[in-house]
């Protein structure tokens, strides 16, 4: 097994650590907030991306491009939506010298953007279902400090509008945007809770949301999706009505989700890596195979030679291979790429050259195997598996291992500092998740979507009747 003693000790500095190290991202631009990603990171996103948009395609979403800027007018008819999000806008408020007529913001989410187009779109009942989605960066101006990859100014996501015929249609969206975002995150390996918003928590201009918070290890949840019925609300600020069968004219149900890109990739990182560094799961692996030759004195060239045909042949199963042929030790080469995450490692020695084998090593748990070079490209498919199941289990293990059940304050407090996820007893009044806040800095996060979890004690901060097993964390 491989160590994560850092990870867990000092998850700060590790992960900036890795961040840079690995060539994630820069967080040296020079405005708070905003970083440039860097070859191996965007290499990642980008299959991240390619991932959630097919799954999307295939759930009949459509690929779409939005502008940036939001006019101020349409960005104020939603009333709570305004609220929300005022105090985070960027404004864009001259040309020149010249004072704009009318100000414009940086899409802080695209509701405002995308609605007053869809009121032109929809006309009849024939044309709903709609569903599209774009990837694109959204500009917040965060209070809180700012955090490379998990609290930016400006972050990359997936977001999906959707609009209905009526209720029952949008609730039937909302699972199957939830199943859409299941499968993304368990391909990668991910672990998270699936948690229905308190009320005071959800989005603004919604009617519920729901929310996949990933763990951390640090003790933070990462919020890493979110998934929103709007009911009828945007409907009615953007007017947008549709003529049914019958000719009456009604309002759209909506729904809108969003997958955050760079905080999946931090979690990513911070649910997989250790302290070598980065693992990947095969699927987003930027390179998933690297050839180290391991020369051997009086046998340079052979070696070589060797090498280049497993690369070779390695190239042709359409695996994506780096032959490292760098003039530095083997040694340097295992580090470096280990620090990199790449998920099989394939050593070719003179033992391995005289036999006609290699020798395999894995990222997640560093073993190695040595097999026949006709056996080569179905074993490390195998491997790819055994690494996939394996990130996803130990993942899971983490989670499991994380959720303490609390009956008073005061171990709460505890468990929060000790940087668990608490599991406690609400009665669901504002006043209580006030005082949870306070007393233990966590934060009531919500409760399971997918479980239905009976509390059978009372509410952790007044003693009274408890509605709801809820879940208490400090979040990014
Ligand atoms: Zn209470």
């Amino acid at each position: 097994m491989t160590s994560s003693v850092r990870k867990y000790q000092n998850f700060t500095e590790w992960f900036d650590e890795l961040l840079f190290s690995a060539e994630i991202l820069d967080n040296r631009y020079p405005v708070k907030g905003f970083a440039v990603y860097k070859s191996w990171g965007w290499r990642i996103i980008k299959r991240i991306i390619d991932m959630i948009e097919g799954e999307l395609e295939a759930a009949g979403h459509e690929p779409v491009l939005f502008p940036v800027v939001i006019p101020e007018d349409a960005f104020s008819k939603e009333a709570e939506h305004i609220k929300g999000f005022h105090s985070e806008v960027f404004w864009i408020t001259h040309a020149g010298d010249r004072a704009l007529g009318r100000r414009m913001l940086l899409r802080p989410t695209s509701e405002t953007a995308m609605y007053p187009l869809f009121a032109y779109w929809i006309r009849s009942h024939a044309d709903l279902p709609l569903r599209i989605f774009q990837s694109v960066p959204v500009y917040r101006c965060e209070t809180k400090a700012t955090r490379p990859l998990l609290r930016m100014r400006e972050f990359l996501w997936n977001e999906a509008h959707t609009a209905h015929k009526d209720w029952d249609d949008a609730e039937r969206q909302v699972r199957e945007a939830v199943k859409i975002y299941e499968t993304v995150f368990d391909r990668l390996g991910l672990s998270y809770l699936i948690l229905k918003r308190p009320d005071f928590d959800k989005f603004a201009g919604a009617v519920y949301s729901l929310a996949f918070d990933a763990w951390n290890p640090d003790g933070r949840v990462n919020q890493i999706g979110t998934v929103h019925n709007l009911g009828e609300n945007f409907a009615k600020a953007f007017e947008i009505t549709y003529e049914d069968v019958d000719g009456s004219h009604k309002n759209v149900v909506q729904t809108c989700y969003g997958l955050g890109l760079s905080r999946t990739l931090a979690a990513i990182i911070a649910q997989h890596g250790d302290d070598h560094g980065l693992v990947l799961p095969p699927e987003i692996a930027p390179i998933q195979v690297v050839v180290v030759p391991i020369p051997y004195k009086g046998f340079e060239e052979d070696v070589k030679e060797y090498s280049r045909q497993i690369y070779e042949r390695i190239r042709k199963s359409g695996l994506r291979v780096h032959l490292d042929e760098k003039e530095i030790q083997p040694g340097e080469k295992f580090y470096y790429w280990e620090r990199f995450g790449v998920p099989v490692r394939v050593e070719v020695g003179p033992r391995d050259l005289k036999e006609g084998s290699v020798t395999l090593s894995r990222r997640d748990t560093l073993e190695r195997m040595v097999v026949k070079s006709d056996e080569m490209v179905p074993s490390i498919l195998k491997l790819f598996e055994d690494i996939s199941r394996n990130l996803k289990e130990r993942s899971q293990a983490a989670l499991k291992s994380m959720i303490i059940d609390v009956e008073d304050l005061k171990n709460l407090r505890i468990v929060i500092k000790e940087r668990k996820i608490a599991r406690i007893s609400w009665c669901e009044r504002v006043e209580c998740a006030e005082r949870i806040k306070e007393y233990s800095e966590g934060e009531v996060r919500g409760h399971l979507f997918n479980i239905d979890e009976k509390p059978d004690r009372p509410c952790i901060a007044c003693g009274g009747e408890a509605k709801r097993v809820v879940y208490v964390a400090r979040a990014y």
